[in-house]
């Protein structure tokens, strides 16, 4: 892999860094305590945490506190609402609960259908194909449209799923530098040496919050006879005029051949989506393996997207009301306190990262808001590189003014010992 970088998220799952299976006598996964240990040490190991209450918007019970969440993807506050939680318990009563089967043997039903023309129709595509996921849909898309022979262009910091679909492709992946197009262009000088190639991007960045230079990218796909695939997973219902995520924001939608979005961010739902032309949705169904050899998700999620897309569609005010949370956070926090490691948005969206540095130093600022009564998740390795943890503060349409001021003043009375570069 051509990495200009080292990629933490590449790295993640590539067996253990000490302990030799064989090497000592023992049962067969006597090694993984030495390995968690070594992850506890170095305060990467994840546990989780219940929540005790039911999703409420903005709102969260964990560990005995009720905190104002500032963790979730739930960014217009649909999760929790009344009208999926009726959706599913109609659907349940009238087609059950359980598929059965992959789509392609029985466990396509007509809700699966229905949800793949209404998002056809929100998404001004011909075609959409329903996945589980996200993560399953951007597998999907990747591995069967780049194999060997081809070529792929991804940025560094793509999702996990890209990554995976990119490794499972056989295809020669180069990783361009984070929305770096000038160096981009340069490596599409190889171009030529294979038979298809794809550029592909998250277009809103999970964990630095910024978005991908769509134009610039639909220009060079154009210009280098690209295939151009854009993730669309934390715009999806957010970001343009009818939430159809960034490429709608830049006016670019119809130089993006493949598009991926998320029912289950903003959507507040579960499953993923593939959306373009009716050929690519014929290719996916027949070419991508986590599509093929996976049971269709219960109807009943299916019935509870529709309900969430037809949130999405009457009520644009949610949108509204997230952008007047975006441009507000920005004014309350002392200007001294602001990230500003380079790269970081110009633009600022619904994710906010607050750069700390180290693992334990973002540990303790994440409890001592806890302890304030906000949830704002420490990001740290694999999903970030070791010396770029931070916090990542999500808005939702859910929360107040109040809530959003009060984690303002708290960011703001963070000791200097605490503060971003
Ligand atoms: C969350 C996410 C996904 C996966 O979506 P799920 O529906 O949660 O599996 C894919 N791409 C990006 C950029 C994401 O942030």
């Amino acid at each position: 892999m051509n990495n200009p970088e080292p990629d933490v998220r590449q790295d993640a799952g590539d067996g253990p860094a000490t302990g030799y299976p064989g090497a000592s006598p023992g049962p067969p996964l006597a090694w993984l305590d030495g390995e968690l240990t070594a992850l506890q040490s170095q305060n990467r190991l994840r546990s989780l945490r219940v929540r005790e209450s039911p999703h409420v918007s903005g709102l969260l019970q964990l560990d005995g506190n009720r905190l104002v969440d500032f963790g979730s993807n739930d960014y217009l506050g649909i999760a929790a609402d009344s009208r999926l939680v009726e959706a599913v318990r109609r659907a349940v009563g009238e087609h059950g609960w359980g598929s059965g089967a992959s789509p392609l043997v029985s466990g396509y039903g007509v809700l699966h259908r229905r949800l793949e023309e209404e998002l056809a129709r929100f998404e001004e595509v011909a075609a959409v194909c329903l996945f589980p996921t996200g993560f399953a849909a951007n597998v999907a898309a990747v591995s069967s449209l780049c194999g060997p022979g081809d070529v792929i262009f991804s940025d560094q910091l793509n999702h996990a799923s890209i990554v995976d679909g990119c490794r499972l492709s056989r295809a020669e992946v180069v990783v361009y530098q984070h929305l770096h197009t000038a160096s981009l262009g340069e490596l599409l000088q190889q171009r030529s040496r294979f038979r298809r190639a794809l550029i592909v991007t998250d277009s809103l960045f999970s964990m630095d919050g910024d978005f991908a230079p769509l134009q610039q990218l639909a220009e060079l796909a154009r210009r280098h006879d690209c295939m151009l695939m854009v993730d669309e997973a934390h715009a999806t219902g957010v970001w343009g005029e009818n939430g159809r995520g960034v490429a709608e924001l830049k006016g670019v939608e119809n130089s993006v051949d493949i598009r991926v979005g998320t029912l289950s961010k903003a959507l507040g739902s579960i499953g993923g989506f593939v959306a373009g032309s009716r050929a690519l949705v014929d290719w996916i169904r027949n070419r991508g393996r986590s599509y093929m050899f996976s049971t269709a998700i219960p109807e009943a999620a299916a019935a509870a997207s529709l309900a969430a897309l037809d949130i999405v569609r009457s009520e644009p005010a949610r949108r509204v009301r997230l952008r007047e949370l975006i441009a507000l956070l920005p004014k309350l926090v002392e200007r001294t306190r602001r990230p500003t490691a380079p790269g970081l948005a110009a633009i600022p969206s619904q994710i906010v990262p607050w750069l700390v540095g180290g693992e334990s130093q973002t540990l303790r600022i994440s409890k001592s808001l806890h302890d304030s009564g906000f949830f704002v998740p420490a990001i740290r390795p694999p999903a970030v590189p070791p010396n770029a943890c931070r916090l990542r503060i999500s808005l939702s349409s859910a929360h107040s003014d109040l809530q959003v001021q009060r984690l303002a003043e708290c960011l703001n009375r963070i000791g200097p010992e605490f503060g971003p570069h």
